[in-house]
């Protein structure tokens, strides 16, 4: 459920026409709902009556007027860089409702984290312990542990984007990972509170979700045994949402059978929701530029892959929307940008509304993981972020300019 809807034959967000927004700040753009990201956050947050944290996860969606948006409604953030604390800072998210997770946290990230008093680090490997228990001896503090444990469970999604496979990069084999507890409570500088996991992204289904807890249950059950109490449940992100003809589990249905699992479980809840919350509350707007047959119709659009790469990354599907519903019917075309690579495409062999160079074309459901991918790719500035909220429109993040493009380069 979102608030991208027509009135008239004519695309609105909320209360005001996506036209007027064209008009005024130019082609392409993001934009985003306020009460979309307001309802699917609460609809996610308060299917959850147990005691837990919503830790939006911050690389699907960071601009800092909608982290800011979620801190006010109670929740954290889920960090994969200093960076994105940063962000998060500058957005006053509590840095008490924060998670550090990435394989690849450096000394410097490290410092900024425990720096800024955040709930833990969501450690991924051996060495990593080992440095953090490092950096935070120099710093003479503590440093708030919980480790990624990996439960090599599938998640029926996307190769690129699981994560809980043996054969996947992230986190430790969870049949390994006492050894690790052990270690780490051994620490002098290191605080033990929490087990993490996440599986993957986009999944569509419940049962890898359980599958995964149920793995890590039987885990702290022995790492209670072994003396190590456990505050901490982080069970990561994943939730997946509806692009085409996907029908994942409802926020409610997810919360139910993860309450199910938790019984006897004495932990605080972390969920690191990330595309569920963003992903139908944002859309691309893009402007026809050209149409043109060569083996195929191919309808050239302002917007490429450096400003939403999922198509070409993962070949995602998005529906692509009039903003103008002439009532032409639709036709199958490619749909592509202006970028000099053939991989440069929104849509393949998809059928789209009928249009001609000028039409505005809205690329549905790219809130998440679609601004925060983009990149200069082709010295192309990244577009303009566009919040609505009601009758009212802000530029929550302005057009990059040439300028911009070049800024920190020098000529020796
Ligand atoms: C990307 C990521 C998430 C969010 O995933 P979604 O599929 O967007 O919900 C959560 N936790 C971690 C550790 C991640 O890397």
């Amino acid at each position: 459920m979102h608030h991208f809807e027509y009135k008239n034959k004519e695309l609105y967000c909320e209360s005001v026409p996506v036209r007027d927004i064209a008009a005024k700040v130019g082609t392409p753009f993001y934009l985003y709902s306020t009460a979309t990201l307001n309802r699917h956050f609460r609809a996610f947050d308060e299917a959850f009556t147990m005691p837990h944290i919503t830790c939006f996860a911050t690389k699907a969606c960071s601009n800092i007027a909608i982290l800011n948006l979620f801190a006010g409604l109670g929740g954290g953030a889920d960090i994969v860089s200093g960076g994105e604390l940063f962000r998060a800072l500058k957005a006053e998210v509590d840095p008490r409702k924060i998670v550090y997770s990435g394989v690849g946290k450096t000394v410097d990230e490290m410092r900024f984290g425990l720096k800024s008093g955040i709930l833990m680090f969501n450690v991924e490997s051996e060495q990593e312990l080992f440095t953090l228990q490092k950096v935070a001896e120099e710093m003479n503090v503590s440093a708030p542990v919980s480790f990624r444990v990996n439960p090599d469970v599938d998640p029926k999604t996307h190769a690129y984007i699981s994560t809980g496979l043996a054969q996947n990069k992230f986190g430790i084999p969870i049949q390994g990972a006492l050894g690790i507890y052990t270690a780490a409570q051994k620490m002098a500088h290191i605080d033990v509170i929490g087990v993490s996991c996440h599986i993957g992204s986009q999944l569509t289904q419940i049962s890898p979700f359980v599958e995964s807890l149920q793995k890590v249950k039987i885990f702290i059950g022995r790492l209670e045994e072994a003396g190590i109490h456990i505050s901490y449940l982080d069970i990561g992100g994943g939730l997946g949402i509806r692009y085409d003809a996907e029908d994942p589990p409802l926020p409610a249905a997810y919360a139910e059978a993860i309450k199910n699992e938790m019984e006897g479980l004495d932990c605080i809840l972390i969920l690191e929701p990330g595309r569920v919350i963003v992903g139908n509350a944002g859309i691309l707007v893009t402007k026809v530029l050209y149409t043109k047959k060569g083996g195929k119709k191919f309808v050239i659009v302002d917007a490429g892959m450096n400003d939403l790469a999922r198509p070409s990354l993962y070949d995602a599907y998005h529906a692509i929307r009039p903003v103008i519903d002439t009532e032409e019917g639709n036709e199958v075309v490619d749909v592509v940008g202006p970028i000099c690579e053939t991989g440069d495409f929104l849509a393949r062999d998809q059928e789209v509304p009928i249009c001609e160079s000028g039409d505005l074309l809205a690329i549905m459901s790219s809130g998440a993981y679609g601004f925060t991918m983009s990149s200069n790719y082709n010295s192309r500035p990244r577009v303009p972020e566009i919040l609505v909220d009601g009758d009212t429109f802000y530029v929550i993040r302005k057009r990059e300019t040439n300028e911009d493009l070049i800024a920190g380069e020098t000529i020796p």
